[in-house]
């Protein structure tokens, strides 16, 4: 693959929609994003984001599914140059109806799970920038950005 000058490194991952890679995808990411010395801070607001955006893709996104067979989340962290971290996390799930209603703190469509609606705002939290793309019945794209410093 032909790498921008302006990319330091990158990393892909890709695994089923199971819980337990929940924690193996924060793990893997946070192992990854280590070897840039964030600080420790850095390191666990990244891994609190990107855990929120993998959750979402293991609860909502192949939930309407009528597949026996469980979908699959695409993860990409691109470190730039500049200590920029980019990181994207993908499936081919339902998809979402109405981002901006989705963005909302409290808003969720699963409260009979007891969840709180608070996911996206954590990332917007604890990262700089998120930004959503979403078509109902294909799928759904995050990205979050953060800048190091140091
Ligand atoms: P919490 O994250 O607090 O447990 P939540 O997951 O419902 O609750 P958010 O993470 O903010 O809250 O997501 C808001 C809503 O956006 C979800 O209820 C769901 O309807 C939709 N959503 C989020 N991610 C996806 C996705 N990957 N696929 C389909 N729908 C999604
Ligand atoms: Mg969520």
């Amino acid at each position: 693959m032909k790498r921008n000058g302006n990319i330091q490194n990158e990393f892909k991952l890709n695994v089923p929609a199971l819980s337990i890679n929940e924690g193996i995808c924060r793990a893997a990411v946070g192992a990854f994003v280590s070897g840039l010395n964030p600080t420790l801070e850095e390191l666990a607001d990244i891994k609190c984001a990107l855990s929120e955006a993998v959750t979402n893709c293991i609860v909502h996104a192949y939930r309407q599914g009528t597949d026996e067979q469980v979908g699959e989340i695409y993860i990409a962290v691109t470190c730039y140059c500049d200590r920029r971290v980019k990181i994207t996390v993908r499936d081919e799930g339902c998809g979402i109806e109405d981002i901006e209603a989705a963005r909302a703190p409290l808003f969720t469509t699963a409260s009979s799970e007891e969840r709180s609606g608070m996911g996206f705002s954590v990332m917007e939290h604890f990262t700089d920038k998120v930004r959503i793309w979403s078509v109902p019945n294909r799928g759904t794209k995050i990205t979050l950005l953060k800048q190091l410093r140091g």
